[in-house]
């Protein structure tokens, strides 16, 4: 099997009573951890995450939530750790994101974050993976944007659309649509 499972930001800042907390944030962080723990399969299992130094205009006091946002994720604080549900996971690799600027895709992160870190295409090919599944929040922002860019880098991707939350549910038909335009398979229910 060479499918890798890339479960995107699900942090402390990302639930309910984090500081940009999605409804149905802990109840992703629990069921994500309850998928894992049945075993699926998957041959490596990553996981990426918010990172933010001082990512500039991404974080406002007037937040519009589609291209600024509360301060979230934030380096050195308990938001930006992983939901505690997924402390126990052994992820093959962590992608940071973001640090001094908006990322929204894990591919744009980096191990620790940082510009000589590996990187998460380059890494899931050395690791002879063709095949990824893609869970996690929020659905319509670094869900959608990571899962876009694995189609782009040439890997066969599906949505777990059970297994992510997201901050407008009213729009999540349309992300559909547009994965689906980009050979993006989403699955519902996840199992
Ligand atoms: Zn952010």
């Amino acid at each position: 099997m060479t499918r890798a499972l890339i479960v995107v930001d699900v942090q402390v800042d990302f639930c309910e009573g984090g500081a940009l907390g999605v409804d149905g944030g802990n109840a992703v962080a629990e069921q994500v951890a309850a998928f894992l723990a049945l075993q699926p399969g998957y041959a490596q299992v990553v996981a990426t995450r918010d990172h933010h130094i001082d990512p500039g205009p991404h974080f406002s006091d007037t937040p519009d939530f589609i291209d600024s946002w509360p301060p979230h994720c934030v380096v050195g604080t308990p938001g930006q750790e992983l939901h505690p549900d997924l402390r126990g996971v052994a992820f093959g690799a962590i992608f940071d994101k973001g640090s001094h600027e908006a990322a929204y895709s894990g591919f744009e992160g980096s191990v620790g974050g940082g510009a000589d870190g590996d990187r998460l295409a380059p890494w899931l090919r050395d690791h002879g993976i063709t095949e990824v599944d893609v869970v996690g929040i929020a659905t319509d922002f670094c869900v959608r944007a990571t899962a876009l860019d694995a189609a782009r880098e040439g890997f066969a991707t599906r949505v777990l659309g059970g297994l992510t939350a997201a901050v407008h549910p009213g729009g999540v038909p349309a992300v559909v649509e547009e994965l689906a335009a980009a050979d993006v398979e989403w699955v519902s229910p996840e199992r």
